[in-house]
């Protein structure tokens, strides 16, 4: 499960880098709605959210 903690910045740098459009406002900070996230498998090697963000925001179970 990949999901972003309150490190985040709300910079909108991984918005527009998920393909199925996955990460959305939450009441502090972004978020990515479960029912969405295909962890970009069949789109990237890696996640694209993770690969993006500046501020290790994005926790993807490792
Ligand atoms: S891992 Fe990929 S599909 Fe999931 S939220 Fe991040 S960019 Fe979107
Ligand atoms: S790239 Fe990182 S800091 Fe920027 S909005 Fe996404 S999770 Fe938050």
């Amino acid at each position: 499960m990949i999901t972003i903690n309150e490190d985040c910045i709300n910079c909108d740098m991984c918005v527009p880098e998920c393909p199925v459009e996955a990460i959305e406002m939450g009441d502090e900070h972004y978020e990515i709605k479960q029912s969405l996230c295909v962890e970009c498998e069949g789109f990237y090697p890696e996640p694209s959210c993770y690969a993006v963000c500046p501020v290790d925001a994005v926790d993807i179970g490792k």
